[in-house]
């Protein structure tokens, strides 16, 4: 017996029968004798439907109501489960963001949670409940509706369990777990049966979409085991844990890419002290994350400076830089959207070394060009072109022996 917390994804509640299945999976946990709170995500779709909307009205809409919006997604996956819980015999609650008060900053559409005041939730347990509660939203200090980025209901769940101090975490999505690589881009990638927090870190934010970034950190930082399962099925999955000796025995756990990046240049920039920090002063001020940055060797006076945003920036990020630019007389600002960042990321890269020397010849054999790269403890990016991508992913998987077994970490 314990508290468990439970999360399911827009496809593991993508149409009543799905939901009826969620329901059953649930309703048994409880007869067992456990407390559980379900988080939900909207219906496989629904946000990007009201997304597209969205933009069907306005060029760059309002991300207040925006928030407001998107937050209905969610609001109709809890009503519908808590409906048919109730309707099974299991007595159900659904709540909101707003009312079981998650408490996030003010930056609309990707707000942060800060606090989870779990009174209400813990008062429905009480009660002898399910908890049913709503996904990617919460509630600025002003008391607006605000939305949690992209995948935020992960992040929902994890920040709920960590303040239930719940049992577990687990995360039922459409995948069984995490692999070494995109099954759908190469057929021999693996499962993990663990993956370390910091490894996932990056794996989540090199583009490998099965967890929220900020869900990792959130539980990193909290101590939250993560189990990342299929809702279709009861095989276990890939369980995001503390870092233990056997992960760093193998060099590189998982090679990841990201096509949604973009990549700007900004040509003939002054090269003077504190035009970076105007450039990106600007970007960040609208709360736009700049990742890899390159500044070339400066000609005269004058230098370049390439950096990637997430696609889904481009406009805003080139709307905040054009003036800028503009007004220090550069020459030219370009942006190229053809690009994928391939990663390659284990906590064995911190003993091994010339795995980043091994990355790049690896890419050279095969004739792909690196445009960028960046590198942190654990973790080699390159960016290339987007026709590589699938080309680039198979090789590297294969050149860090992914497809043979993990030192006591692989299924
Ligand atoms: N419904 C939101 C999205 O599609 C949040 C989530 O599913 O986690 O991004
Ligand atoms: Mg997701």
């Amino acid at each position: 017996m314990g508290l468990i917390v439970q999360k399911y994804g827009g496809t593991s509640v993508g149409d009543a029968e799905r939901i009826r299945s969620v329901a059953r999976r649930v309703a048994r946990y409880r007869a067992e004798g456990h407390e559980v709170v379900v988080v939900v995500s909207a219906m496989a779709g629904q946000t990007d439907h009201l997304l597209a909307l969205a933009a069907q009205v306005a060029d760059l809409p309002d991300e207040r109501e925006m928030d407001v919006l998107l937050a209905t997604g969610e609001q109709v996956t809890i009503s519908l489960l808590a409906m048919t819980l109730i309707g099974m015999g299991c007595p159900a609650v659904s709540l909101t963001g707003f009312q079981a008060r998650v408490c996030t900053d003010d930056a609309h559409t990707r707000a942060r949670i800060k606090e989870v005041e779990t009174e209400r939730i813990r008062t429905a347990l009480g009660d002898g409940r399910v908890v049913v509660l709503a996904g990617f939203q919460g509630i600025s200090p002003s008391g607006d509706l605000t939305t949690l980025g992209r995948g935020g209901s992960d992040t929902s769940a994890v920040a709920v369990a960590a303040a239930l101090g719940a049992d577990a975490c687990e995360i039922y999505t459409d995948v069984d777990g995490v692999y070494t690589t995109d099954p759908n881009v190469y057929d021999r990638a693996r499962k993990l049966e663990r993956v370390s927090y910091d490894e996932m870190l990056e794996l989540a934010s090199v583009g490998a979409k099965v967890l929220q970034i900020r869900s990792v950190e959130f539980a990193k930082k909290y101590g939250v085991p993560i189990h990342v399962r299929s809702s279709f099925s009861d095989a276990e999955g890939t369980w995001v844990v503390e870092e233990d000796e056997s992960m760093e025995q193998v060099a590189v756990a998982g090679v990841a890419y990201d096509r949604n990046e973009a990549k700007v240049s900004v040509r003939g920039v002054p090269d003077r002290p504190g035009i970076a920090a105007r450039i990106f002063g600007a970007l960040a001020e609208k709360n736009i994350v700049v990742d890899m940055i390159v500044q070339d060797v400066g000609e005269g006076d004058r230098t370049s400076m390439t950096f990637t945003v997430p696609q889904a920036d481009l406009k805003r990020a080139l709307s905040v830089i054009e003036p800028v630019a503009e007004d220090l007389g550069t020459a030219e600002v370009s942006a190229d959207t053809g690009i994928t960042k391939v990663s390659i990321v284990g906590v064995g890269m911190r003993s091994h070394a010339g795995v980043a020397a091994r990355m790049f010849e690896v890419l050279a054999r095969e004739g792909i060009n690196v445009l960028m790269i960046s590198t942190s403890e654990i973790k080699v990016s390159c960016v290339i072109a987007e026709k590589y991508t699938e080309l680039a992913v198979r090789v590297l998987h294969d050149a860090f022996g992914l497809g043979g077994e993990r030192p006591g970490g692989s299924a």
